[in-house]
């Protein structure tokens, strides 16, 4: 499909889960934007520098894959790229609701944009970054849920 696409999110750290959503957009989307917010209201484990590094690490393969850093609102992102399409994953109906209302919202802020949800391979619907930072704090193994690269960052982190 003609366009850029964007995927916002926090990425703290990037998981499999997030990995899967854009292989199958990087298969429909001409172009696939990952945002990595910088400002987010949530505290986090690894800083925006860190977040991107880990994404373009791991989503390095999708040659129509990028990852950006953006501070601020999305629709400023979207309208500086260009984009007028965005991208969340819907993992369970509880998942729902919040993002209901986040698409609700982005319609009024960028009224020219839609939101898409994909949802993951049913093994992946379980993971979130908060459970695996949560799990790899408490010295638990995660390694099924991150890709190499993010577990050594994880394992860095809470040495
Ligand atoms: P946020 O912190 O804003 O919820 P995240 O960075 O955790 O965002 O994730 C970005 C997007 O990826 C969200 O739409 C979220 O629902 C989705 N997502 C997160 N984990 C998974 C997963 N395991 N499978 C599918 N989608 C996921």
């Amino acid at each position: 499909m003609k366009g850029t696409i964007i995927y916002p999110g926090t990425f703290d750290p990037v998981t499999n889960g997030h990995t899967d959503i854009v292989a199958r957009a990087a298969l429909i989307f001409d172009r696939v934007i990952v945002g990595v917010a910088a400002s987010t209201a949530k505290a986090t484990a690894f800083s925006a520098d860190e977040r991107v590094a880990l994404a373009r690490d791991v989503l390095s393969p999708f040659s129509n894959v990028e990852v950006q850093r953006f501070e601020g609102l999305l629709a400023d992102f979207a309208r500086q790229v260009g984009a007028t399409l965005l991208l969340r994953g819907l993992r369970a109906v509880s998942d729902f609701e919040m993002e209901f209302q986040m698409a609700s919202m982005n319609r009024k802020l960028i009224p020219e944009a839609d939101t898409i949800f994909l949802t993951p391979a049913e093994q992946y619907s379980y993971i979130s970054s908060s459970l695996v930072r949560e799990i790899a704090a408490l010295g638990g193994d995660v390694s099924a849920f991150v890709d190499k690269r993010v577990l050594a960052a994880l394992r860095e982190r809470w040495r």
